[in-house]
């Protein structure tokens, strides 16, 4: 039956009843009644929100899905979901238009679009002096209910403090490998790795950041940027907790009067990772010392992994204003304590820049990834605060000039281009753009210098 059939049945336009057909217009009941009329059929059936048969359903399902933006967004022709076309294709076509809504919902994070929002997140946190109250608050007064006073937190505590939260510790040698920790919500417990040193300071901040997520009230991250912030969030909080504002602030003022700041003191006074506390050390420093700083962990091979700073250091970048992944100055104090590294100790050094001259402290470790440095650095002006202000190390960087460190020497050039042949290496972290050289993905200033480091005489 046509539209102009039926329309002639019940005495309407047939426009009138497209218009109803498609949802456009509500039909009086009347009208109603005269369609089941015309079509055999109850009125009741005209109303039932179940399609007649399965075949059905799926012919509904198919007209929706090809009116919808993603399947006009293809230009690909609508196929008319017919009586000519077997009940095999149109399953077939329901369910690829199925999965497609599926996929493109599906909160995916291209590369480029997790280096944006990483970057959009650092500048807010710089634009914050790296310093979120709320959360200080959050942990201060959960710190409180388990009545810690000072000093680094034991086990024991921070085992009371999620309990205090309404979970128990697990410890678990089959976690999901793409997983740090699960919680399970139902019976209030956290599963954790097994401890692989006794008392790994690891599982307290990873514990810590599991129930963060609970005292912070995330909810399931919709986008890469909520995840990526309420990681931060996380991590944020465990450090909160394991290097209390209050104590560790009295801390640091006390060392600064003296003029003795060190990342190692604040590292010992809490029983935390370098890291965690040069990074601790940046939340604290603007808010509580008023003292502007840089923060980077940086690999033996120059790439930057991690930064921050309010100081104005020139961190590199990509296109998308992005660090991570970028290489740093090799004069940089990140760099040039690889050389200098007693192995013990904090190195330090004056760096001269073309945005000014600072002074830097840092420390080599070894991660899963290879060896690496943390770096603390400060403006000249507020390293009287610091222990190892006296050093007499002194280096020059004029990165972004390429020519500082970027491209080999002309003589070197002239004397190894087209006589070089090296092998790149694929990296596996694919965080940023390769050194570009001759060769894709190799730095042909370090090759050269290796080349004449290593040529006959
Ligand atoms: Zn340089």
């Amino acid at each position: 039956m046509t539209l102009d059939d039926l329309a002639g049945q019940v005495g309407t336009a047939p426009s009138q009843l497209s218009l109803i057909e498609n949802g456009h217009r509500e039909p009086r009941l009347t009208l109603l009644q005269a369609i089941a009329t015309a079509l055999g059929v109850e009125l009741a059936t005209l109303l039932d929100a179940e399609p007649p048969s399965r075949r059905d359903g799926l012919e509904i399902a198919l007209d929706a899905a090809q009116r919808g933006p993603l399947y006009a967004a293809l230009g690909l022709p609508r196929v008319r979901a017919g009586k000519r076309l077997p009940t095999e294709a149109l399953e077939a076509l329901v369910g690829l238009h199925t999965e497609l809504a599926r996929r493109s919902s599906e909160a995916s994070a291209t590369p480029e679009e997790a280096r944006r929002a990483n970057t959009e997140l650092r500048r807010a946190m710089r634009a914050r002096d790296n310093y979120l109250e709320e959360i200080e608050d959050a942990a201060e007064a959960l710190l409180v209910t388990v009545g810690y006073s000072s000093g680094p937190l034991t086990h024991r505590t921070v085992e009371q403090l999620v309990s205090h939260l309404g979970f128990s510790l697990h410890h678990a040698r089959d976690l999901p490998s793409s997983t740090r920790t699960v919680t399970d919500l139902e019976h209030g417990r956290i599963y954790l790795p097994p401890a692989s040193l006794p008392g790994g300071h690891g599982l307290r901040s990873l514990a810590l950041q599991a129930v963060a997520h609970r005292v912070l009230g995330h909810t399931h991250p919709g986008t890469y940027a909520d995840f990526l912030r309420q990681r931060l969030e996380i991590s944020y909080f465990a450090a909160c907790v394991l290097m209390p504002r209050h104590a560790a602030t009295e801390f640091l003022l006390a060392a600064k009067r003296n003029r003795d700041l060190a990342v190692e003191d604040l590292r010992d006074a809490f029983g935390v990772t370098h890291e965690s506390a040069a990074h601790r050390f940046t939340n604290l420093a603007t808010s509580q010392l008023g003292i502007t700083v840089h923060f980077a962990r940086v690999g033996r091979d120059g790439t930057l992994y991690k930064g921050y700073e309010n100081d104005d250091v020139d961190f590199p970048t990509d296109v998308t204003g992005a660090i991570e992944g970028q290489t740093v100055c090799r004069h940089w104090t990140s760099r040039t304590v690889f050389d200098h590294n007693d192995l013990a100790g904090e190195f330090h050094q004056y760096t001269d820049t073309p945005s000014g001259t600072y002074w830097c402290s840092a420390q080599t470790g070894q991660g899963a990834d290879g060896d690496f440095s943390v770096t603390l650095g400060v403006p000249f002006a507020a390293a009287k605060w610091f222990r190892g202000r006296e050093s007499t190390s002194r280096s020059v960087s004029r990165c972004p000039d390429p020519t500082c460190c970027r491209e080999p020497s002309a003589d070197l050039t002239a004397k190894w281009r087209g006589a070089a042949w090296p092998s790149a290496k694929l990296h596996t972290h694919i965080l940023g753009a390769l050194p570009s050289g001759t060769f894709p993905g190799v730095d042909d200033a370090e090759v050269y210098a290796f080349l004449e480091a290593h040529a006959p005489r």
